[in-house]
């Protein structure tokens, strides 16, 4: 049987309770399959108060001379608390006792230095963040030694090597094959994953970002590939993709399956599934990827699969929004027969770092979306130089995302009539040229209306 890599998201290890229950996950698949488990630093169900967010804030604390101790004694009592819970024998746990304690000490001689130059580096700031991965991967171990089963505990903080020192592509590929070997059981033991690699080059924040976890197993699956990985599955709070997000529209329900391609347009226009780089990465290597509830082990998740040729399913697989936006139009006359005018565009775009996600344009004007309102309030008086300009924020965008839309026409008809008939106002339209995406951005205030006005019309039909 193939490899089953399991990504365990820091909530999912959060307490003493949930280790527990992760390692029974982990030995259940045992029965099927070899495992390989990766996890995240432990947090609750907010993410601004999980170890990685306590260890940023600590550490930007120590540059900027300021004291970072509460940070850090709060990480210590939560892994304190959750090894107290969940193991049994004596002697195992003095020795988690003492491994949390050391890292924790070196962490604050570390972090003391800092205070003192005031200055970190990407690379320090890795060091700091990959003690919250190291300390989860270690405890889950202890957990499973615990409840008899024989792990390796891996460490990847020292997984780059030294003389790599740019982060491109071949970059990635090298790695992957690499983490891929250091990962592979062996000896009948349950290779236990630190969910951090380190030290990229340029550090892991700028190159990944938040979430790289996500990323960490997908390279392990990548690097092992088809036939050897049999699946790729990532344990959350929540039972898998959902045709909305079920905390703005009741009725939404989750998807048994969904496309590469569908997913990842969910995660770029506000649904929070994966780790935008980690789809790509998996599914050209052909490997499956499952979103698992760690709470509900039983629910059977969604899988995120190509369709099988010919499969026939309705237009609109789900609906989401991304609220914060800010629009900005620029109308120029001289765009008529004239050239140049979009290069001028995004060329002071680029020299400011505005990142836009939609783009419309009619031969007198451009408008953009973008997230960063302060980089587009950077870029304007460069902008006025080639025409009108006016910006409006309180936006947000709502998307239908299908796979079935290109064989179907009248999809953008039916989405825009469902808004009409509720009275939100569209301020733009786009299509994506891959017509698995239409979008429209609306005032922020019908964000909520209008997603389920088109979540009512696509899914609430059959
Ligand atoms: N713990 C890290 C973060 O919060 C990585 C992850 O959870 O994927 O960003
Ligand atoms: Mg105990």
């Amino acid at each position: 049987m193939g490899i089953i890599i399991q990504k365990f998201g820091g909530t999912s290890v959060g307490t003493g309770e949930r280790l527990r229950q992760v390692a029974a996950i982990i030995q259940n698949t045992l029965h099927q399959n070899p495992v390989i488990a990766v996890v995240s630093a432990m947090s609750g169900t907010v993410k601004t108060e999980g170890t990685t967010s306590l260890l940023l804030e600590a550490a930007r604390a120590a540059a900027a001379g300021e004291p970072f101790d509460e940070a850090i004694d709060r990480v210590e009592r939560q892994h304190l608390l959750a090894l107290d819970r969940a193991v049994e024998s004596p002697e195992l746990e003095t020795d988690l006792i003492a491994f949390v304690q050391n890292e924790l000490l070196r962490l604050r001689t570390f972090l003391e230095a800092i205070q003192v130059i005031r200055e970190i580096s990407p690379r320090s700031m890795d060091i700091v963040m990959a003690t919250g991965e190291r300390l989860s991967s270690r405890l889950l171990a202890g957990v499973l030694e615990d409840c008899g089963t024989p792990t390796d505990w891996l460490d990847l903080t020292h997984a780059v090597p030294e003389q790599e020192t740019q982060v491109d592509p071949p970059f990635f590929r090298r790695l992957q094959q690499r983490l891929a070997e250091q990962c592979r059981p062996r000896n009948g033991r349950v290779p236990i994953i630190s969910g951090f690699f380190g030290l990229v080059p340029g550090g892991l924040l700028a190159a990944v970002g938040r979430g790289y976890t996500d990323f960490t197993t997908a390279l392990i699956t990548a690097g092992l590939g088809k036939g050897v990985a049999e699946e790729m599955q990532v344990w959350k709070e929540v039972d898998g993709i959902y045709t909305a997000d079920p905390r703005k529209v009741p009725t939404a329900r989750v998807l048994r399956c969904i496309t590469p391609a569908e997913a990842a347009e969910l995660t770029y226009f506000g649904s929070e599934v994966l780790h935008p780089f980690t789809m790509e990465r998996v599914t050209n290597a052909e490997v499956p990827i499952r979103i698992k509830n760690t709470f509900s082990p039983e629910s059977p998740g969604t899988l995120i699969v190509q369709r099988p040729a010919g499969e026939k399913r309705g237009p609109v697989t789900a609906v989401t929004s991304k609220r914060g936006i800010t629009t900005f139009t620029i109308q120029s006359h001289r765009m008529v027969n004239a050239y140049g005018f979009m290069a001028g565009v995004f060329g002071v775009l680029q020299r400011h770092g505005v990142v836009v996600d939609l783009i419309s344009t009619s031969e007198v004007s451009v408008s953009c979306t973008v997230i960063d309102k302060a980089s587009l309030l950077r870029a304007k008086a460069d902008l006025e130089q080639l025409g009108k300009v006016s910006i409006e924020s309180g936006r947000a965008i709502l998307s239908v995302v299908g796979e079935g839309m290109k064989y179907t026409p009248g999809t953008a008809g039916k989405m825009f009539s469902a808004l009409g008939a509720v009275n939100v106002n569209l301020e733009m339209i786009t299509q994506g040229s891959s017509e698995i995406n239409i979008s429209c951005v609306v005032r922020e205030e019908d964000t909520e209306i209008g997603l389920r006005a088109i979540h009512a019309q696509f899914m609430e039909r059959e």
